[in-house]
């Protein structure tokens, strides 16, 4: 429930990526396996319909608390590798400022590749989570060997960046900054890519957040993202960049009818409106777009200009196991 004092105060504020006020969240109907919706249907989607929720795995990752670590998010990758043996490949793509691993997962065969990624704004970890809840829902759903999830696998490769920032996740977390999104060096990571750059203002260094570095590409972070999104053998099609607040969907649709169709699918399966993205340069979906890679950004959760209350966690989390779903729909054009 949404009360309409705190829509009124939130539609004062402005929201972490950009502007924007609290939406009400969609109803989730409980006890409706996400999962399976289709199964007591009449007339199930193609694919659907073929997995129980009783034929799917334990979760694992259930850890919508404040402190979602970068150690408590490695122990997780490293619980599903063991679980989906053969399923899942974990790498690191480069370090953070402080030195800590910039991890990835790996999923699937196909020849296009999926960027999912999350915690780019530090105090947004609960972001890094929902990233985790999709690459395990797809596990999940792959170990059936099942049409609904195979199909989205042999299409494609799914890559799983679940926290873009860890030094920064770590600064909330201690309570030292809690309101910080920037990276150790007080980077806004989401305000240092090169396009747009230049004429981006933002706010000085010593900022919690909207400080774009001294330099496009300043941090660590940033750039070992860009050198892994354009490594020679990548080919992404689609990324979906998870944030925290608002329960919106923030697209361009300049970009493209890819873009659209894949905000629009976004949109009918998680129940969150689509606005457009109002980024004024040098974020991250600038980047993409640049790239030509059609993107879009999910704000997770009611807004609120600080931390996403962890009661909130079942709810992102069944949003976030609606994703898997959305993909499968984008394979069926
Ligand atoms: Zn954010």
């Amino acid at each position: 429930m949404v009360c309409v004092a705190a829509l009124l105060l939130s539609a004062l504020l402005s929201s972490c990526a950009n502007q924007a006020s609290a939406v009400p969240q969609p109803e989730i109907e409980e006890n409706t396996p996400i999962s399976a919706p289709a199964e007591e249907s009449e007339t199930p989607s193609p694919g659907f319909e073929t997995v129980g929720v009783s034929e799917l795995g334990p979760e694992l990752v259930d850890a919508y608390t404040h402190h979602y670590s970068p150690e408590i998010l490695e122990a997780d990758l490293r619980e599903l590798a063991k679980a989906y043996e053969g399923q899942i490949t974990l790498g690191v793509y480069g370090q953070s400022a402080q030195g800590r691993d910039l991890n990835y997962a790996r999923i699937g065969d196909g020849s296009k590749d999926i960027i999912i990624t999350g915690g780019i704004h530090a105090r947004e970890y609960m972001s890094s989570v929902a990233v985790m809840n999709v690459l395990e829902e797809f596990l999940r759903i792959q170990k059936t060997g099942k049409l609904y999830g195979t199909t989205v696998l042999k299409e494609y490769t799914i890559w799983f960046l679940p926290s873009l920032n860890p030094d920064g996740a770590v600064i909330s977390q201690s309570g030292e900054i809690v309101k910080i999104k920037a990276n150790a060096n007080g980077v806004d990571l989401n305000r240092n890519f090169a396009e747009g750059w230049d004429d981006y203002t933002g706010r000085p260094d010593g900022s919690i957040e909207f400080y774009k570095g001294p330099a496009p590409l300043s941090e660590p972070e940033t750039k070992s993202l860009v050198e892994f999104i354009e490594s020679p053998d990548r080919n992404i099609v689609y990324s979906i960049d998870m944030h925290t607040s608002g329960n919106v969907i923030y697209s361009d649709d300049t970009r493209g009818e890819e873009t659209e169709r894949l905000s629009e699918i976004m949109s009918r399966i998680t129940g969150f409106p689509i606005w457009e993205d109002p980024s004024e340069g040098a974020n991250y979906s600038d980047y993409l777009g640049a790239q030509g890679i059609p993107t879009i950004t999910i704000e997770l959760g009611i807004f609120t200009d600080a931390i996403v209350e962890e009661s909130e966690g079942p709810f992102v989390k069944e949003v976030a196991k609606r994703i898997p779903r959305a993909l499968y729909l984008l394979t069926q054009q």
